[in-house]
């Protein structure tokens, strides 16, 4: 049987983020396993969605470019790009794995794991049983998407199941939810000259909206947002709560809302409603304690808060006020994790040490979104 220190479970921008921090660690016994290729998620976006975190190139000023997994990186040079598409963020993340040479296993899905008792994990890959003394989950929430949201939801094709706008051939289309996905959604749609209607509960674009893009729309997506509006080919509709669709006897569908209103359309509606709470944590759903609003709970230090040695990585992670859900965002995160692995295996930390208090290798790992600080 294998046996590893610590193993990553998801090859996405945490978990080969997550990987080379590991690295840094002298004589650590580590391996990543991925389901599909490095970067499954991120090939699977559809054709036209774009990061809207731009990347630049401020690394060698000290500012790590926004999206980079590791501080030399940069995405920006990489793509050529300011704001990459899926494809070209996995080709990053592969070429930076493979430039560290990681220790990565490609379709290997973990499809389940059992905690040791006294400590230590085993995993069931294809190739057979694996045991690793820690186990970080980084399998993100882009592959988990909510396909049930509403009654009806089944005939409504979903935003991550989409591989490219263009087959979305009909004149006019209506998409529900009003973030970053459904926007996306209806955003693309409208350049491609599709009529679009975009159902939202609320604007997530007005200045009075929080500045965390966590919970307000990001400032690529907003200035996309109006000039699809000023193309006359996308009309808003607000205070919208979808609770069905259900299906006409002639073909067609009504898209009900839960204030009486409905919309009859020929197509069925786009969801760009989310993805499941939790995402790819649930794989392992009893190996992490919940809250009422289903999400995983999670020690200071990231730790699952019932199984010791478990550890989440990736957008799922919140604490507080605290959103992690961005790349900028959750690689803040990986060097105390290493860290605290490393002082459990009695490593050296050396190289994850940043002298700056504070300020870790991207920047203040203690920002508060509000600026309360
Ligand atoms: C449309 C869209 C636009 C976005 N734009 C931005 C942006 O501009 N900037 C930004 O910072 N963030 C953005 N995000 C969010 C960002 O994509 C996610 O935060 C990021 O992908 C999360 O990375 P991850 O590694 O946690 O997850 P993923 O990239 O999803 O990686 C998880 C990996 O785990 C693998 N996996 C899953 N289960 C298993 C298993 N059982 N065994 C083995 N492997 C497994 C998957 O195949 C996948 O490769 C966007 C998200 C969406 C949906």
């Amino acid at each position: 049987m294998r046996d590893l220190d610590v193993a990553i479970v998801g090859a996405g921008a945490a978990g080969i983020g997550m990987a080379l921090a590991l690295q840094k660690v002298p004589g650590l016994n580590f391996g990543v396993f991925e389901a599909g290729r490095i970067g499954e998620s991120f090939r699977r976006w559809p054709a036209q969605t774009r990061f809207i975190t731009p990347s630049f190139h401020s690394n060698p000023f000290g500012l790590a470019d926004l999206n980079a997994v590791n501080e030399p990186s940069s995405p920006a040079i990489h793509s050529g790009a300011e704001h990459p598409s899926g494809a070209q963020y996995a080709d990053y993340l592969a070429f930076v794995a493979q430039g560290h040479a990681l220790p990565v296993a490609s379709y290997c899905k973990i499809a389940a794991v059992h905690p040791v008792p006294g400590g230590g994990f085993l995993l069931d890959t294809p190739k057979g049983t694996l045991r690793a003394g820690f186990l970080i989950w980084a399998t993100g929430e882009f592959q988990f998407p909510d396909l049930t949201p509403f009654a009806g939801a089944a005939w409504c094709p979903h935003y991550a199941l989409v591989a490219d706008w263009n087959h979305f051939d009909a004149r006019r289309y209506t998409v529900i939810g009003g973030y970053e996905s459904g926007v996306d959604a209806a955003i693309n749609l409208a350049r491609l000259g599709r009529e679009v209607r975009l159902l939202v509960r609320k604007s997530t674009w007005d200045q009075q909206a929080s500045h965390d893009p966590s919970l307000s729309l990001s400032p690529y997506s907003r200035q996309r947002l109006y000039e699809a509006a000023d193309s006359g080919r996308l009309e808003i509709v607000f205070g919208v709560d979808v609770i069905g669709v259900t299906r006409h006897d002639k073909g067609g569908f009504r898209i009900h809302a839960g204030d009486g209103r409905y919309w009859d359309e020929r197509q069925a509606p786009i969801l760009g409603t989310g993805f499941a709470k939790g995402g790819g944590a649930r794989q392992i759903a009893g190996l992490w304690a919940w809250d009422d609003d289903g999400r995983v709970l999670l020690t200071e230090a990231d730790e699952s808060t019932i199984t010791p040695g478990l550890f989440l990585v990736g957008p799922q992670v919140r604490h507080d006020q605290r959103i992690y859900c961005f790349i900028y965002k959750f690689r803040q995160r990986f060097a105390m994790i290493a860290q605290g692995i490393a002082q459990c295996l009695d490593k050296d930390i050396g190289a994850l040490q940043s002298p700056g208090g504070a300020w870790g290798p991207f920047g203040n790992s203690e920002c508060c979104e509000g600026c309360e600080c």
